[in-house]
């Protein structure tokens, strides 16, 4: 048996969205799976829309999704081949020089159109099943624009048979082209590849997915703090399932399972919350210095980045809410808070002038035991133990309640509204900090 090649063949046109990337991780899959190779071909046949900056984009995306190909290179590379064949083409008259009435000003006067024998055209798609589609009507359909410019179909069925690619794996957009290249190989008596066309990818619009429609470019998701190792995951079960209940895959697993026999009809969704709560679940899967890494986390004090990081696990579902939550939320482990007098005693309940500062007080003592016993002491769930009693001590006189102790504690420690719990902030900050900060809230409340 032959060995396996598959291909993905991006124009550098624009930037490509994730719809376009699932093509290239079943290529890659595929080839991977039956032992085969992956190839990329830039298709930049139509040099006025293809940009440098796309090309790049490309190659950006691919490295980043980690999809390594065996061989790259662009369709204009082949052009000596292209012209080569073209005029073999025209020698064996399966296709000829046409004068054209040009339509309008700057049209050209003679293109490369191909003999069209006319019939039906039938492939057996691995996906669709038998697919049968008369070509007639096509006429004699352009081939090339002239002897150096070959256009799309030709150029395709060229490089896909020098290369030997034996499965064109390719977006559902492209069954109506399918016929017309099939007539080009038969021509030149080139091996047929099998099909097998991809159904589409709907954005949560369940219209296509479209840059025009504001479908991201594949990098911005890279940008965002997406895991490659989550878009590959994403990305293959867009049309696939493994046949059982697994949802998480790495590339091991994709790789050992992925076949094009499970590849469904139906269209697909790109789902972005979706997306974002399987990013979640691989970036719980890292280590926390891995975590650190991978999401170019920083701040002034390594430790408490280190202890904050089992919050951001909890919360975040990309490495961007990672870094917003630091630069937010989170910014109170890392700078002293300034402290208004009023917020502190917002929870005091009437009449009892001072109960904050004499609660706040007499948490210090708790705290410096626990710290005392050592780091094991300075659990969220110790630090809770030693401290609610003194918050429900509060609650049983009624009035103000637990949050009379803990919305200053929580305060005290974070000068936020809005913050992590305060045995959290106690077990990163640890017991200095924390004695030192509620020490500040308590002098302010004195003062
Ligand atoms: N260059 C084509 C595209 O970007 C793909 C052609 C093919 O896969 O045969 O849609």
């Amino acid at each position: 048996m032959n060995t396996i090649v598959t291909r993905f063949a991006p124009s550098p046109t624009g930037l490509l969205h994730a719809g376009n990337y699932r093509t290239a991780v079943f290529a890659y899959l595929f080839a991977r799976r039956n032992g085969g190779s992956f190839i990329l071909r830039i298709e930049d046949t139509d040099k006025a829309r293809s940009r440098p900056e796309y090309e790049a984009n490309i190659l950006e995306a691919l490295a980043w999704l980690d999809l390594p190909f065996d061989h790259a290179y662009r369709q204009s590379d082949n052009a000596a081949r292209h012209r080569e064949v073209l005029e073999a083409l025209v020698a064996a008259d399966h296709a000829y020089v046409s004068k054209e009435t040009p339509k309008n000003p700057g049209d050209r006067t003679e293109v490369i159109r191909f003999r069209n024998p006319g019939g039906a055209i039938s492939f057996t798609d691995l996906i669709r099943g038998e697919i049968t589609m008369e070509v007639g009507d096509l006429g004699d359909f352009i081939i090339a624009r002239s002897f150096d410019e070959p256009i799309f179909h030709l150029a395709v069925v060229i490089d896909d048979g020098d290369e030997g690619v034996t499965h064109v794996i390719r977006g559902e957009d492209h069954i109506s082209n399918t016929p017309r290249q099939i007539l080009i190989q038969r021509a030149l008596g080139f091996a047929r590849p099998i099909y097998a066309h991809l159904p589409l990818i709907l954005g949560s619009d369940r219209t296509k997915l479209s840059k025009r429609k504001g479908a991201k470019a594949l990098t911005e998701y890279r940008d965002l703090g997406i895991l490659p190792e989550a878009m590959l995951n994403y990305l293959s079960l867009l049309g696939w399932n493994p046949g059982d209940e697994r949802e998480y895959l790495s590339r091991e697993e994709l790789i050992s399972t992925f076949d094009l026999a499970r590849v469904q009809k139906g269209s697909a969704i790109f789902d972005e919350t979706k997306l974002r709560s399987v990013n979640q679940r691989w970036m719980r899967t890292l280590s926390v210095d891995d975590f650190i890494a991978r999401g170019a986390l920083s701040a002034p004090d390594a430790d408490r980045l280190h202890k904050a990081v089992p919050l951001l696990k909890e919360r975040a579902q990309t490495f961007q809410e990672a870094r917003e939550m630091l630069a937010g939320e989170l910014a109170c482990l890392f700078k002293e808070p300034l402290l208004d007098r009023n917020i502190l005693i917002a929870k005091e309940p009437p009449g009892r002038s001072g109960m904050t500062a004499a609660a706040l007080s007499s948490l210090l003592a708790p705290i410096e035991a626990l710290a005392g016993a050592g780091g094991v002491g300075m659990s969220v769930e110790t630090i809770r133990a030693a401290l609610m009693p003194l918050a429900d001590a509060e609650e049983a006189r009624g009035k103000g309640g637990r949050g009379a102790v803990l919305w200053p504690l929580r305060y005290a420690l974070s000068g936020a509204e809005r913050s992590p719990d305060p045995f959290t902030l106690i077990s990163i900050l640890g017991a200095a900090v924390a004695i030192s900060r509620i020490r500040n809230a308590v002098a302010i409340l004195e003062g």
